[in-house]
């Protein structure tokens, strides 16, 4: 006879860890018992040695579907004789180290039972287990228990309680567990807002949608505007309402044969749409896809996702064709969560509402991934990634909070060596997404008891992040950031690599150094600083900020100083579309710079070719311009543009001129724009590899650090690591967080931490 006690660290509180636990010990007729304690699980068991072992490896190689075991430890004790396994209460906990789980789509037994007609919770739309449904979304407070959550107002029935207090139930502390008679329920309203009577609100929406009609449906972490996706004219109405965006829509589809038949999936992107976490997956859309232009309007691809919560279930089943599920917001504001808000916003838009009452407390949008290399590639890390921190390989001295950018914002809080990066909050510039910030840094407080004692914040003064850090403060320390520093120390950080590379940010903004705009940058960098070795040559933004949603505006500032006036002759779209009246002020502001801060932005850059080309003069929605150019463009890689790099002293300057001087030729002789943006594409790589052949000359150094939003382009980033993989270089891409301004909390975070070091 042994005894061993067990301490596990991780996500293993509210993911079923102690009924699996306590069947796996029961099985290997163990004695002893399980309980949480202050920083995870404690496991204590008797029995014979190999016995133990035996349930060491079982629980370690494969823990219960969701659980995350960051830590395990050992230690062996006298036996002192338990005679049966337990399950132990355990309570005053300090959850200092305690994890609430992200949300968790509907599992495999849930689903079974949802469909049984024999089973109590038979068509159920609130089915959930310990292995699955809401938790991050409905839990205000630690420790994870039904009294912190939003499920408190319901009181369970004998049935569920039962369940709900047995060891050996899938439902043994399941918090969200609910059934017919005592959890929530959905109702169907008008858009006036009466309730419409039927015993089958959901079934009753299905037939509506079939027919066209629109609806507000309220899931997990905030509202869906929903329609057919087959239906064109259905598609077109929901656009208007939703101010006439261009931006793609995200369907939802019934099943995985679905999904085969709208787009070209890889092994990759099948595991992640039916993974538990079930992002929006983006794949290349199928020629024949059976959904109408509307959902995705210049795009080659669909962003789509499976059912993940058993409303969408029984939602998809009856309507059993594709809807669009749009997140239920206005351009720039955070998703709406709250019921009395969505009626009052979003219903006129709609034909019909489908609420429930179970509240949403954290909102959390769906995530956006797509796969790189057949690994995820995260756009949007949202619903089913957050709250999970990232563990890093070494551990900060401090707390600190680094509050991120302004765009795609999200915050990171670095306690020890845990980055608690929150959910995708949105574009900070109006006081909705700047309350969404605040309410979900409280959040995380709260859930994770963490006090910043560190602010990191970005050096561009009119972020609102910015604001927000240096201003709310109070006296804590606080350290600005290099936007592009940040970029790429967020790509080593979620890697767990601490060493000097050579970055490459490609990217839209970001505050440099000297006050211009940066982000077509070459540094040498690590956690500590960064030296910018090579830049792309600095351009007028012409006009400031409307250049960014006017790309016809950075088309003249790249083709003035090659045609000089003769600028307002050319038989281009970018320049037809110019009034003569305006003419005087823009040649003006070309020959003096008036209003014309300068910039060295990778996105500037392809915006301007993408008006060159005609493809996009005017955008939308962030990067219009840019992601309709990749749309378009063949991949080549046996022809490209020439471009020259300049300068006898750091930072060399990348000088596009050669090049856009070339495109304007070949568009001036109407050649394809597919293959002049395919020579576009390949051009770009090669200037990036050409430039850190020159940043490894001058540092010895070969790791390179790819990160910036413009890397959300594949094209140019399969193009771009195999060049400089080909050339000898290793690659380091980003994985687990967005390559794009999501990601730049994290870079934040840990650069702060190194700083402080001193
Ligand atoms: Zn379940
Ligand atoms: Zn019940
Ligand atoms: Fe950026």
């Amino acid at each position: 006879m042994n005894r061993a006690r067990f301490l596990i660290q991780g996500i293993v509180q509210g993911v079923g860890f102690r009924p699996f636990v306590y069947g796996l010990a029961r099985r290997l007729g163990l004695t002893g018992y399980v309980l949480n304690n202050s920083n995870g699980v404690e496991i204590v068991l008797e029995g014979p040695k190999d016995r133990i072992l035996d349930f060491e490896k079982q629980l370690l190689s494969s823990p219960p579907p969701r659980a995350r075991i960051i830590q395990s430890e050992k230690k062996w004790e006298e036996p002192v004789g338990i005679s049966e396994f337990t399950i132990k209460e355990s309570c005053d906990l300090d959850t200092t180290y305690a994890l609430i789980s992200p949300d968790i789509a509907t599992c495999p037994d849930c689903l079974k039972e949802l469909h049984d007609p024999d089973n109590y919770r038979y068509g159920y739309p609130f089915i959930n287990c310990t292995n699955c449904g809401p938790r991050f979304t409905i839990t205000y407070r630690i420790p994870y228990d039904r009294k912190n959550t939003t499920m408190a107002r319901f009181t369970m029935c004998p049935v569920c309680q039962r369940q709900y207090d047995d060891p050996s139930d899938r439902r043994f502390h399941a918090q969200p567990n609910a059934c017919a008679i005592c959890g929530p329920e959905v109702i169907l309203y008008k858009n006036d807002g009466t309730i419409i009577e039927t015993e089958d609100p959901i079934g009753s929406l299905a037939m509506e949608l079939k027919r066209g009609r629109s609806a507000l449906i309220k899931g997990l972490g905030g509202f869906h505007l929903a329609c057919d996706a087959t239906n064109s004219q259905a598609v077109k109405n929901l656009r208007y309402h939703k101010e006439r965006e261009e931006k793609p829509f995200a369907i939802m589809v019934p099943d995985m044969e679905w999904a085969e038949s709208l787009c070209e999936l890889t092994e990759a992107d099948r595991d992640l749409l039916t993974c538990f976490i079930r992002p929006i997956v983006i794949a290349p859309r199928k020629p024949d896809a059976d959904i109408c232009p509307e959902v995705a309007p210049g795009q080659k691809t669909v962003g789509m996702m499976l059912p993940y919560t058993p409303l969408h279930h029984l939602l998809m089943e009856k309507v059993s064709r594709p809807l669009i599920m749009t997140s239920g917001n206005f351009s720039d504001e955070p998703i709406i969560y709250r019921d009395d808000v969505a009626k009052k916003r979003l219903a006129p838009f709609v034909d019909y509402l489908l609420l429930h009452n179970r509240d949403i407390y954290a909102r959390c949008d769906d995530s956006v991934v797509r796969t790189f290399r057949d690994k995820p590639y995260i756009i949007r890390r949202a619903r089913g990634y957050a709250p999970d921190p990232l563990l890093l390989p070494w551990k900060s001295e401090k707390t600190i909070l680094a509050c991120g950018a302004e765009l795609k914002n999200t915050f990171c809080i670095l306690k020890e060596d845990r980055a608690y990066i929150s959910q995708h909050i949105g574009d900070l510039k109006n006081p909705e997404t700047l309350d969404a910030f605040r309410h979900s840094l409280d959040h995380f407080k709260q859930i994770f008891k963490l006090e910043p004692e560190i602010i990191a914040y970005d050096l561009h003064p009119d972020y609102q992040s910015t604001r927000f850090g240096l201003e709310e403060t109070g006296d804590l320390p606080k350290i600005g950031i290099q936007h592009h520093h940040a970029h790429i120390i967020s790509v080593l950080a979620e890697k767990g690599i601490k060493e000097r590379v050579i970055g490459v940010s490609a990217d839209g903004t970001g505050y440099g150094e000297d006050k211009k705009i940066w982000g077509g940058e070459w540094l040498i960098a690590d956690f500590k600083s960064f030296k910018r070795l090579l830049h792309l040559k600095y351009v007028p933004l012409l006009g400031g900020d409307k250049a960014v949603w006017e790309p016809w505006r950075m088309a003249l500032s790249y083709l003035y100083p090659l045609v000089g006036e003769l600028l307002v002759d050319l038989p281009l779209g970018c320049i037809t579309r110019v009034t003569t009246e305006n003419w005087p002020v823009l040649l003006k502001m070309l020959r003096t710079g008036l209003s014309s801060p300068l910039t060295s932005s990778m996105g500037r850059l392809f915006d301007a070719v993408s008006a060159i080309l005609g493809i996009r003069l005017e955008s939308h929605y962030e990067a219009q311009a840019s992601m309709e150019l990749e749309q378009v463009s063949e991949v080549i890689t046996d022809c490209s543009y020439p471009f020259e790099i300049k300068g006898e002293n750091y930072p060399l300057q990348v000088d596009p001129a050669p090049m856009i001087e070339e495109i304007l030729w070949a568009v001036l002789k109407k050649e394809p724009v597919s293959k002049i943006g395919g020579i576009f594409h390949n051009t770009i790589a090669l200037m990036i590899r050409e430039a850190c052949r020159r940043a490894r000359d001058e540092s010895g150094l070969n790791k390179v650090a790819l990160s910036g939003g413009v890397f959300q382009n594949m094209l140019l980033l399969n193009l771009s690591a195999d060049y400089l993989e080909k050339d000898g270089f290793t690659v380091i891409t980003h994985s687990q967080i967005p390559t794009n301004d999501g990601g730049i909390s994290l870079g934040q975070a840990v650069i702060a931490a190194e700083k402080l070091k001193n």
